[in-house]
């Protein structure tokens, strides 16, 4: 399952082609409501394993377009994690501090420790979509750093992080509708941003930058996969059956003691 939604390297990425409202996967919309509740039960019990090994970790990056459900997906997936081992950085506007530093140091900055999983809202990847679609830094930067990425990816890799990254596509239409929600919910305003309307404005172009994004990125040691997001349900079963699914490959193990248990008796 998890294979469909895989930006295969090397290739277009066809953003066009993947329906944001593809729910394929899934027999029924409650199947997946309980598949999600199984895979955010075994995560935190991989979660423990990873956490007591404490030689590798698993960073997850989340994108994708305002409203695409960034937040929600950290809510619905990990909202069995105990929170020991799980940090979640929010990428926001630089401040001026990380702007005096070149644009991976953040990045590296919030790399999750040996034994934790770290959790990307926003990342490393909005300095060749927001800044490129806005022209916050001149193009010839940004041109080369898709390769400056993907080579920071590799040497996380090779450090023991393995890398899951997620684009959640959801369509224009359903954006209107959770942009109107904001404004309609008092309980939601907080979260209406006007400048969010500005974006909207740039969509094709947005969709353009995640295209380039999808297709110089996604390698073989950290691929792209773009999950069909216009459903919430659907979106978080397929990012907790790919999170699950990875955890399990990376197969984390308690360490063994050197000492005899029996040897110890607590009175
Ligand atoms: P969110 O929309 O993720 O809930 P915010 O409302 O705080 O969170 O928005 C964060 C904003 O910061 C987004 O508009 C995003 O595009 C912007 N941002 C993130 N990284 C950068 C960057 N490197 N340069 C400029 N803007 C950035």
């Amino acid at each position: 399952m998890a294979d469909d939604y895989l930006v295969k390297p090397g290739k277009k990425a066809k953003l066009a082609d993947r329906d944001p409202a593809d729910t394929s996967a899934f027999k029924s919309e409650e199947a997946a409501k309980a598949q999600l509740a199984e895979d955010a039960a075994e995560i935190d019990r991989l979660q423990d394993r990873l956490y007591a090994e404490g030689k590798r970790s698993l960073l997850v990056v989340l994108q994708g377009m305002d409203t695409s459900g960034k937040d929600g997906t950290v809510r619905g997936v990990f909202n069995q994690t105990g929170p020991l081992g799980v940090s979640v950085t929010a990428f926001r506007r630089p401040s001026e501090e990380e702007m005096a530093h070149d644009f991976l140091w953040r990045a590296h900055m919030a790399a999750p420790k040996r034994g934790t999983i770290g959790i990307f809202n926003r990342s490393h990847y909005e300095d060749v979509l927001v800044v490129k679609v806005h022209k916050l830094a001149p193009a010839k930067d940004i041109d080369k750093r898709y390769d400056q990425i993907n080579a920071f990816e590799k040497m996380l890799t090779e450090n023991g992080v393995t890398i899951l990254k997620f684009m959640l596509n959801i369509s224009k239409k359903e954006q209107r509708e959770r942009l109107q929600e904001r404004l309609d919910d008092p309980k939601k305003h907080w979260k209406f941003n006007p400048g969010d309307l500005d974006d909207r404005k740039l969509w094709d172009e947005f969709q353009a930058a995640y295209e380039l994004m999808l297709e110089n990125c996604s390698t073989d040691h950290a691929p792209w996969r773009v999950i069909p997001a216009d459903h919430k349900w659907a979106r978080n079963a397929a990012i907790s059956a790919i999170v699950r699914k990875t955890l399990e490959d990376m197969n984390p193990q308690y360490p063994k003691v050197t000492w005899d248990p029996k040897s110890f008796r607590v009175e």
